[in-house]
């Protein structure tokens, strides 16, 4: 098969035409990639995944996390799912048999595997899905592949954290702290719950698109950020989102916080700050603010969100700036290291 592979950290990714075919386990299946995101999180596993975490990929590795695809192959414990099958998956693949998968929690097994960490990722025109049964979803006619890239990482990331973890209310107040793609799922999500959004950027072009998916206010990154939060909201957001995972973004969110707020954490950490960061405690502390992490989302609250995507309610398909080929993928990642990037590329072509 075609495939992207990482074979040193931060060096060009390179294109083998020969590459191994994924190999289908009993519980597993087999899919041709039809759409793969390049995802910031590509770009940390491309410059040597979180160590902090325990997640460095053995090279060489075939990166991408977020895709979709038609199932070509079963194997025989396989039964909701047939080759032919349009499916879209979450980033993370459960085992469907530990404590966390038992009580629902899937996104955070215990056992969970990611591609590009232990098997082939989407930069490829076939990949896995380990545990089918567990992790695959329908996708619905109605939805494109390069609109259903997204829905693997991203955008699940921030329907995850802004309907389940955050509980986001109509009518509250939601700031979004960095229009990336996850900020920018998180700005469309929340609008759509009813909630006013207020989005924060240092990029005008990102504002623009915010206020596009549905934010009723743009502020631009910077000292005032919080104070104006605070002065449009009387007296700070219910609820603040950081959709980057760094300082830079973690504090003025938590600072542009009413009391009693949640700050919701989005965004993974990068290499630089290598998952510690300095927090206002005390703000903390004296405003009874609670901090609330989200990672991925259960392959059995697809449905839902599907459902709000099929009638219009929810846009991922605006989040795609551009579509590429495999042969350039290698060129979006590298370009991803200055934050510059508006909305998302997709993968293709294979
Ligand atoms: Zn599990
Ligand atoms: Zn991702």
């Amino acid at each position: 098969m075609r495939a992207a592979v990482i074979e040193q950290f931060g060096e060009p990714v390179k294109v083998h035409d020969d590459w191994s075919d994924p190999e289908c386990g009993p519980r597993d299946a087999v899919l041709a990639v039809e759409a793969c995101g390049i995802c910031r999180s590509d770009h940390t596993l491309w410059t040597g995944g979180f160590p902090w975490m325990g997640l460095v990929p053995e090279l060489p590795a075939v990166p991408g996390h977020e895709y979709c695809g038609v199932v070509e192959e079963v194997g025989s414990a396989v039964t909701r799912f047939k080759k032919g099958d349009r499916v879209v998956t979450p980033f993370g693949h459960a085992c469907g048999e530990c404590e966390m998968c038992a009580s629902g929690y899937q996104n955070i097994c215990a056992n969970i595997q990611i591609p590009t960490m232990h098997y082939t990722g989407g930069y490829a025109s076939h990949t896995k899905v380990a545990n089918a049964d567990v992790n695959l979803v329908a996708l619905p006619e109605a939805i494109s592949y390069a609109s259903a890239a997204s829905l693997g990482c991203r955008f699940i990331t921030s329907y995850h954290g802004v309907v389940d973890q955050a509980a986001v209310q109509p009518g509250e107040w939601v700031a979004v702290f960095a229009c990336g793609g996850v900020g920018l799922a998180a700005v469309n999500i929340a609008n759509a719950l009813g909630a006013n959004v207020i989005a924060v950027s240092r990029s005008d072009e990102k504002l623009r698109l915010a206020k596009d998916l549905g934010a009723a206010h743009t502020v631009t990154a910077g000292p005032d950020a919080p104070e104006e939060i605070r002065e449009l909201t009387a007296g700070g957001a219910h609820v603040t989102v950081d959709a980057l995972g760094s300082e830079a973004t973690a504090v003025p969110a938590i600072l542009s916080l009413r009391p009693r707020g949640r700050h919701l954490r989005l965004g993974g950490s990068n290499q630089s700050e290598q998952g510690m960061i300095r927090l206002p405690v005390d703000v903390i502390l004296f405003q009874e603010l609670s901090l609330v992490g989200s990672f991925g989302m259960q392959a059995a609250r697809f449905p839902e969100m599907l459902g709000k995507i099929e009638s219009g309610a929810l846009s991922p398909d605006a989040l795609v700036g551009t579509t590429v080929s495999l042969d350039e993928a290698g060129d979006v990642l590298s370009s991803m290291g200055g934050y510059d990037t508006v909305a998302m590329s997709v993968i293709t072509e294979f």
